[in-house]
């Protein structure tokens, strides 16, 4: 059964015209892989050169639009994209696999988002006049074609981040979403795309491994803003490297949290670490995917978080009593599976809690238990890997200097987090781990959307901390008088 919205399934958008794609692929759902949600396009490589060459045509026009112009478009744009959240919440149920108030949240967000970066750019954009003996203003302009690829694991908010502020500093995009869960992206877009000028945000979908360089190396593309895995950021860096581009770049990651010998261990706390591994079954770039604790309290944790993680009621994220779904394609769990087998296999003990919320359906979907993992070596692939799941490791530490050594032990460093009663203890840790935030007593995601820490290392690659993104989509330039 097709189920989705007729005018976005198995097309893509170029100039204005959403195309039926000749070749698509199925986009299941995966809490029951006989449901098919809807079609992705399989777009070519010419398609791609297309929606570059239309982006194109279209900047010269929207790059010289009036600023409050753009900022009313978005929001009249945002206006209607409320209106239609209660009714599309499911489809990216369906597509993605999380449960419904999170579902919602990243869709009011999307909201916030455009609302928000609107706000922002009238004030941002204003010329900024620098100190000193020569009049001397800094001033901004767009940049010319934007591409947008983005994961599966948070589709809306990730590819939404970037598209807006990116139309927003007057640049024409082209998007491209993940192909496991596309629809709710596109049936937003389309509106969204209804309220700006025909070419000014194309939409191709299809596999990035084929029509990636298409959109990559294409020396009219003037920017990337990339959200996905680190191995893929790195064949965008080499497909780019043939140009000189801006390159915006939020790679994996494998968050450790340390938790001190005065680590407040209550209820409330568990519960906010439990959070931080197992929102949306751990597939969070920025979720805690491993656990350091001080040895006087490491079976104390293990066993309060094993009884937090044995009340977990895990189906499909429709149904209102879900605390979590299943993983989001088929890709992802046979990987967070054969982890769980291997480290099981070399020594490990895997504990699985959690409540199969509906066993007779349960091996129609991609669904894993909450894990729980001892005994793993600092070296082990479960502790070295961004597993991207919903399981855990949980390793022991002495003193508080081999705790930082073994959390900055890894090619990563997105976030990390300290528990610990005294604050000054957990500024001192932060300023010493490898991360791009650190939290204290928490290990979440950044509400205030003018908060957006890149990674360190081979996490990420610029910032655009700052007014909601626009930073990193627009030239500055001097004008000196
Ligand atoms: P992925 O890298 O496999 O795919 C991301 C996107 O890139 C998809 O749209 C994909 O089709 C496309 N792509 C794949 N190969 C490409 C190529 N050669 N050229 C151009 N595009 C290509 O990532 P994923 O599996 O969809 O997402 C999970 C990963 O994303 C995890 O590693 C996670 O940590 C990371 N992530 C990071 C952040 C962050 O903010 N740092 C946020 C979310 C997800």
């Amino acid at each position: 059964m097709i189920s989705t919205n007729p005018f976005v399934s198995g097309k893509y958008l170029i100039g204005g015209d959403w195309i039926a794609a000749d070749k698509t692929a199925n986009v299941i759902n995966p809490a029951d892989h006989n449901e098919v949600v809807g079609e992705v396009a399989l777009c070519s490589k010419e398609h791609i050169s297309k929606a570059v060459e239309t982006a194109a045509l279209a900047y010269e026009e929207w790059s010289q639009s009036e600023i409050k112009d753009r900022a009313d478009r978005m929001r009249q744009a945002a206006n209607e994209i409320k209106t239609l959240v209660e009714e599309n919440v499911t489809l990216l149920v369906r597509e993605n696999g999380k449960v419904l108030v999170e579902a919602k949240k990243d869709l009011l967000r999307c909201v916030d988002i455009m609302r928000e970066a609107a706000d922002e750019l009238l004030e941002w954009w204003k010329p900024e006049v620098l100190p000193g003996n020569q009049k001397v203003q800094i001033r901004k302009r767009s940049r010319g074609v934007t591409a947008v690829i983005s994961p599966w694991n948070s589709p809306m908010i990730l590819t939404f981040k970037r598209v807006i502020p990116a139309v927003l500093a007057g640049n024409t995009v082209v998007v491209k979403p993940a192909t496991s869960c596309p629809l709710t992206i596109m049936t937003f877009l389309k509106v969204v795309a209804s309220y700006f000028p025909k070419g000014v945000i194309n939409v191709v979908t299809g596999s990035g491994k084929i029509i990636g360089d298409a959109l990559c190396a294409n020396p009219t593309v003037r920017t990337i803003a990339f959200v996905g895995s680190t191995q893929t950021g790195k064949e965008i860096m080499r497909a780019a490297s043939g140009t000189v581009k801006n390159i915006y770049m939020e790679l994996g990651g494998n968050d450790a949290a340390i938790v001190l010998e005065d680590a407040n261990l209550d209820e409330e706390a568990i519960k906010r670490l439990r959070l931080g591994v197992l929102r949306a079954a751990g597939q969070v770039c920025s979720a805690v995917k491993r656990i350091y604790v001080h040895e006087s309290r490491y079976e104390e944790l293990v066993q309060k978080l094993k009884k937090e993680f044995q009340h977990l009621r895990v189906g499909n994220g429709i149904q209102p009593d879900v605390d979590m779904g299943p993983l989001n394609n088929k890709s992802q769990y046979d990987y967070v599976k054969g982890l769980i087998e291997r480290a099981g296999e070399t020594g490990a003990t895997v504990f699985t809690g959690g409540i199969q919320l509906d066993p007779e359906s349960w091996d129609k979907g991609f669904y894993i238990l909450p894990t729980i993992i001892t005994g793993a070596g600092q070296s082990s692939e479960i502790v070295q890997a961004e597993q991207f799941g919903p399981v855990i490791p949980i390793l022991r530490f002495t003193d508080v200097k081999e705790a930082v050594k073994l959390a900055n032990d890894s090619e990563f460093g997105l976030r990390a987090s300290v528990w610990t009663e005294d604050e000054s203890v957990a500024v001192q840790l932060a300023d010493r781990l490898e991360a791009g935030a650190v939290f204290h007593n928490n290990h979440t995601v950044f509400q205030d959307l003018h908060l957006d820490f890149p990674g360190l290392k081979e996490s990420g690659l610029s910032r655009e901390t700052r007014h909601c993104g626009l930073e990193f989509f627009a030239d500055s330039y001097g004008f000196a008088d």
